[in-house]
């Protein structure tokens, strides 16, 4: 993806925007303040890793736990070159905000490394990610800090992970870590999770303002695990997915796609996507954000849309399917054009909602149907879309300001009760 514009902020910026306008609204003492917008431990960790050809390489890796203060810490761990503490610091305050959204018991914490995965080996990102999860095995546990997939990591990354633990601690510990494959206490419904749960978002804010998912034009931008998954079951249920665009670009057709056969030319032929034959107009993936249409789904990386392009938005939904897409320079413009948004704190929620639905399950030893699965994802995102539009409506807020409200509101009344240890 195109890299952000100069002048524009980083992306903890942006996230602490947020979060000040947020706190203001709320009234939060100073105090109480101070204490959520700080992390709670960063960790820096040089990892040696012996490459195929006999070489040592040093990779740089973080763990930022910025909150355990409703539950263990949460989050993701990204391997990918851009990779920077201060965009893990972000993305671990985001987490604490997400699981507040939804309400589920953990705080919110996440990791990087700096690293091309697309350059290294299997077995070299094995012993990278070995390595990575042995440096801090003190940190991770069941109760304390459970990471998950995020770009550049997937469900073999999390096995690695697992193990490694389970070899330190001398016990088979499934619930250190989420999105592991299914036969090692993964959850069914966890891979399409966060893209279920975007849908979810759209079906409501689609139903809101009493329009047909028929009529919808969608555009989606990023196909990776969330971008795919959400283009395959909007797809599915009827929507029509007019733009879709991956790292080497974005492809435009105002019929819409077969986005199966999309699907299949990405990930069963290993095919570029803006390759895909009759695919219609090859555009730039970032291009691709200002088509008009109904419904648009930035769910790639961070700091897509800023103050600079966002008047060229032409969209009614903006469902933010990635951590980030928008920068704080730009809601304004966002508000002005009378776009209704659905923030990544709510929207992309549906991840680590069924990351703790695995967590728990792990912990019981008793798994799911994915019926089961999907049914309590879909009460999880039905409710937090109404308490965030409540929110929103009761404060005269945009949405965005309203679930970190919400979320807040959550952490401090806990932070409240369980007074501060000294
Ligand atoms: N990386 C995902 C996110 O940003 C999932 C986190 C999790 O399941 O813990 O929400």
């Amino acid at each position: 993806m195109p890299t952000p514009i100069t002048g524009e902020m980083s992306v903890f910026e942006s996230a602490e925007a947020r979060f000040e306008i947020a706190a203001r609204k709320l009234g939060l003492e100073p105090g109480l303040y101070q204490y959520m917008k700080y992390p709670e431990r960063e960790i820096t960790v040089y990892i040696p890793v012996a490459l195929d050809n006999g070489q040592m390489q040093i990779f740089t890796g973080y763990r930022v736990l910025h909150s355990t203060v409703r539950g263990p810490g949460k989050g993701g761990i990204r391997f990918a070159p851009d990779v920077s503490l201060d965009e893990v610091r972000a993305l671990a305050a985001w987490m604490t905000w997400k699981c507040g959204v939804v309400n589920i018991p953990f705080g919110g914490a996440k990791g990087g490394v700096i690293c091309d995965p697309e350059k290294l080996s299997k077995s070299e990102l094995e012993r990278l990610t070995r390595r990575y999860t042995a440096q801090l095995v003190d940190w991770f546990g069941p109760e304390r800090d459970v990471p998950a997939p995020d770009i550049g990591t997937n469900d073999q990354t999390m096995a690695w992970v697992m193990d490694t633990y389970a070899m330190h601690v001398r016990s088979a510990t499934t619930a250190v870590v989420t999105g592991k494959p299914l036969d090692l206490g993964g959850s069914q419904g966890r891979r399409e999770a966060t893209g279920r749960g975007v849908m979810i978002c759209c079906d409501k804010a689609v139903a809101k303002f009493k329009m047909k998912r028929e009529k919808c034009r969608v555009i989606v931008q990023g196909f990776g695990n969330v971008g795919s998954n959400v283009a395959m079951l909007m797809h599915e249920a009827g929507y029509k997915i007019i733009g879709i665009a991956d790292i080497h670009g974005g492809l435009y057709n105002e019929n819409g796609f077969d986005i199966p056969k999309v699907h299949e030319w990405v990930y069963g032929q290993s095919k570029k996507l803006p390759d895909f034959p009759a695919g219609g107009e090859k555009m730039g993936a970032q291009e691709l954000l200002f088509r008009p249409c109904d419904i648009l789904i930035p769910a790639a990386t961070e700091n897509q849309i800023t103050a600079a392009n966002a008047h060229r938005v032409d969209c009614r939904i903006l469902c933010e399917g990635a951590n980030g897409p928008t920068t704080s320079h730009a809601d304004s413009t966002i508000g002005q054009k009378g776009i209704f948004i659905l923030p990544d704190i709510l929207a992309n929620a549906g991840g680590v909602t069924v990351s703790y639905f695995e967590w728990v399950q792990d912990r019981q030893g008793f798994f799911w149907r994915e019926r089961e699965v999907n049914e309590r994802l879909q009460d999880v995102m039905e409710q937090s879309f109404d308490q965030v539009v409540h929110y929103a409506e009761t404060h005269r807020v945009d949405n965005r300001i309203a679930a970190y409200i919400l979320a807040i509101d959550r952490v401090a009344r806990a932070l409240k009760l369980r007074g501060f240890y000294a």
